[in-house]
This record gives structure tokens, sequence and C-alpha cells, in this order.
């Protein structure tokens, strides 16, 4: 007998006629000969007004952390009803089924609230049950601290909780279900002519992931590349056995990959605020002054890039910071004025990051100059970029956020033909 883990993300549980329909897929895996752990979210919609919530609870407000251990309390709630729910209607359907919340397992993890990280899971218990033939229906994106407080693994988390699942099981693979068949050249709802990858490489998943594709939380694909897991990403709107219900995206080793392409997907992200310091002093020492200030606070900084001022003895610096610190990044940068001698400092939030991603780019060249010209042709001002091995982003004004996706995705020849 082989463990496998199936995930069901928020569309697909969003009501009990779709709860209904996943539990038809769990028992074809089950019926096929699996021992299945099944992972899933909370309803569409549910954990915005979890979220909601708190922030009414004044989480937001002046003396209370933002990373509130109540906060979690609160947001997990939501996968707790749907693994009820589903582990209720599949014993209705005549399986054994029961469900198991984060610190049942449990899914141990630090004591960072709202984004915590998985530490360990003593998967003991739950394997028995699996092998013993019992369906286990686990609530996603929860864990708890070793001192037995509720965490949560972050937004999107309940991908982690899948891999790491699978991980701790040793599963043959962890199948991940969602409202789209696969993994797409972009993201589809954007652009209908999107493709989907039959497979992706785990290096080329973890750079799409963190640029903005949502399909998969990038530490579940971190997690399953460290761990070596098998993921696929598939369809949960199809009926077991339906034609397509068995394709998907096959997250796996580059070498494992016979199409090669230079580019495999296009990225964006409206996450990031982009920050200009001007008339910094030209000396050394101002940077690591002004970059320290804002990682000691914790404050992520992606891309920089510093530029002479024109008409005197000074610097420009610009970089992105994530949405949600542009706030307190400024405020941390005004504090360092005096000190550091700047003449002023903006921030911008009408920004958005576009990223084309692909292995092939360590072994081709003019990726680059296809790019630019693509967005040069459609009139769209770069104003920031950044390359690693086997990305390129820039930074764009958030309007001409669709039109960059599609001239690049068709640049590259990534549209379906026909
Ligand atoms: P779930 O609730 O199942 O976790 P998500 O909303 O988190 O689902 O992720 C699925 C969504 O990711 C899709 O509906 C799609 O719009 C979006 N998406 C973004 N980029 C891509 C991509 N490259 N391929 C597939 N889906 C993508
Ligand atoms: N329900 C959580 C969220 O909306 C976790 C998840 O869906 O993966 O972020
Ligand atoms: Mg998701």
């Amino acid at each position: 007998m082989t463990r496998l883990v199936m995930k069901f993300g928020g569309t697909s549980v969003a009501d009990m006629e779709r709860i209904a329909r996943v539990a038809r897929l769990v028992a074809a895996e089950k019926a096929a000969g699996h021992e299945v752990a099944v992972v899933v979210s909370a309803m569409a919609g549910r954990t915005n007004e979890l979220v909601a919530w708190t922030d009414a609870a004044g989480r937001a407000a002046p003396g209370l952390e933002p990373s509130d251990d109540e906060y979690d309390l609160v947001v997990a709630s939501g996968e707790q009803v749907t693994a009820g729910l589903l582990a209720m209607t599949l014993r209705h359907m005549g399986h054994r089924a029961r469900s198991w919340l984060g610190w049942q397992i449990p899914i141990l993890t630090d004591d960072a609230h709202g984004r915590a990280r998985i530490d360990d899971i003593p998967a003991e218990a739950l394997g028995a049950a699996v092998d013993g033939g019992e369906i286990a229906v686990i609530a996603g994106f929860q864990g708890v601290t070793h001192g037995g407080r509720i965490t949560t693994l972050g937004r999107g988390g309940s991908d982690t909780s899948a891999v790491a699942i699978a991980a701790a099981l040793q599963a043959i693979r962890c199948d991940i279900y969602t409202d789209v068949d696969g993994v797409y050249t972009t993201d589809p709802r954007i652009e209908q002519r999107a493709r989907r990858l039959a497979r992706i490489s785990y290096e080329e998943m973890l750079e799409m992931a963190s640029l903005g594709a949502k399909v998969l939380q990038t530490r579940s694909v971190e997690l399953a590349m460290a761990k070596g897991v098998a993921v696929r990403v598939l369809s949960s709107f199809t009926e077991p056995g339906e034609a397509g219900s068995d394709t998907g995206t096959i997250v796996c080793d580059e070498e494992e990959i016979v199409e090669k392409r230079i580019v495999s997907g296009v990225t964006y992200s409206r996450d990031e605020a982009k920050i200009t310091v001007l008339g910094l002093p030209d000396r050394p020492g101002v940077s690591s002054k002004l970059f320290s200030s804002l990682a000691d606070a914790n404050v992520n900084v992606d891309m920089i890039v510093q530029s002479r001022a024109r008409t005197s003895d000074t610097a420009n610096m610009t970089f992105t910071v994530g949405k949600r610190d542009a706030v307190r990044a400024m405020e941390l940068i005004r504090a360092i004025q005096a000190d550091v001698g700047f003449e002023d400092a903006q921030v911008d939030e009408d920004v958005a990051k576009v990223s084309v991603i692909g292995v092939g780019m360590r072994s081709h060249t003019g990726v680059a100059k296809t790019m630019f010209g693509a967005l040069a042709d459609r009139g769209v001002n770069i104003q920031v970029i950044s390359t690693s091995e086997i990305k390129i982003s820039v930074l764009i004004e958030s309007a001409y956020t669709e039109l960059a996706v599609r001239a690049l995705h068709a640049a590259y020849g990534l549209d379906q033909v026909g």
C-alpha cells in the first residue's frame, strides 16, 4: 500500500456540493489502493472574513502586535469547519474517516504567529491511522507552537501543510487540487492564451511562486524541493475518471523534463511599493546605515538601484519593500534622515513587478533584450530591474501590468497555438 496526500484549496471546498465532489475524488484514490491523507483549506473567502474580524477587534490598533497569537486562533478556525464537513461527508458515503487539527497531529511550528514555520511533524499516530485504512482529513494552514499555542503558516499556507505532511508520511506524491488544472505559463485569469505546463522544475516553480504566481505558496515549493516531495497540481472541478481529470502539472527535478524551454513563465505581483531616497551623500557607509535600519526592523528589501544625481555630489537610491511594510519603512527612513543627511524620501505604491522565469536563461543570451524590446514596443516604462540566474524582473507602473504580462507572454512564444 502507498500513502498519498491530496490537498483541496478554498474554491474546491466552497460549498457542500463541492465538498461532495472532493469526497468522490478522495474515495476514488482510496479505491485505487492508496492510503489517503487529505488536507483542506477554509471555504473560499472565509479566511479574508476572519482576518477582517480580527482587524475589527483591534488587531491593527496601537499597542496590539500584528503577530498576536489570538489572530491565529481566529483565522485558523476556517479550516476546522471544512475538515469536519469533509470527514462527515466521507462517513456518509460509507468510508472510515476522521478529522485532524494541526495541534492534534501535531504540526509543530516556531512561534512567529501569522507566518509560522514548521519545525517538525511527529506523524506516528497519523501514519498508523491511515495505514489502518482510515482517511485522515487534516485542517491545513494550522500549526501549534512547542508551548501549545495555535499558529498559522501565512496566507496560502495549506499548500505547505500538505507538502509537509507528504514528507512526514513519506507519501508517493502530494496532489494539490485547485480551481485551475495545473501550472500555466502565466496566470490564466489575465491571459487566456496561457498554456498548461505538463512539467515544471522545482527551481522555476519556486521563482514563479515567489514572484507572484499564487497557485502554490512559496514555502511549499521550497519544502518539496528540500525533501524531494513529488508535487502535482490539478483541477478539483472534474469528476474522478473524467477526461482530463488525471493530467495537471508535475513539479519535479529539471532532469526529468524533456521539453527544453528558455522561458517557462511570466508572473506579476502588485504586492510591492517603491521607495526613493533622494540626495544621499555619496560616501561609504550610507547604504549600510539605510538598509541596516530596515533589516533590524525585519523589513525585507527586494529590488535596489542607486544612481548618481546629475547636479550635485549626491546619489539617489530606489528600492522596493512589501506593500504592507511601506508605511513602517518610511517611518524608519525618516527617523535616520538627520543622521544620514539625505534630502527627501518618497513612496510610490502604484507599481507592479513583472518577471520572466526560465532555467534556459542560464545558457541562452538575449532574454533581457527580448523583454525590454517587447515592453518598449508597448510604451511601458521600466523603473527598476533585477535579475538572477533564472529570472528577470522589472518594476513598472501598475496600470500597465496586464499589458506587460500579455506582451511578454507573446514575445517568448508562450501563447497557445490556434
Ligand atoms: P487555492 O484556493 O486552491 O489554494 P489559489 O487561488 O491559491 O487556489 O491559486 C490558484 C489560482 O492561482 C488560480 O485561480 C490562478 O488565477 C492563479 N494563478 C496565478 N498564476 C498562475 C499560474 N502561472 N498558473 C496557474 N494558476 C495561476
Ligand atoms: N485559508 C488560508 C488562506 O486563505 C490558507 C490557504 O487557503 O491555503 O490563506
Ligand atoms: Mg492557495
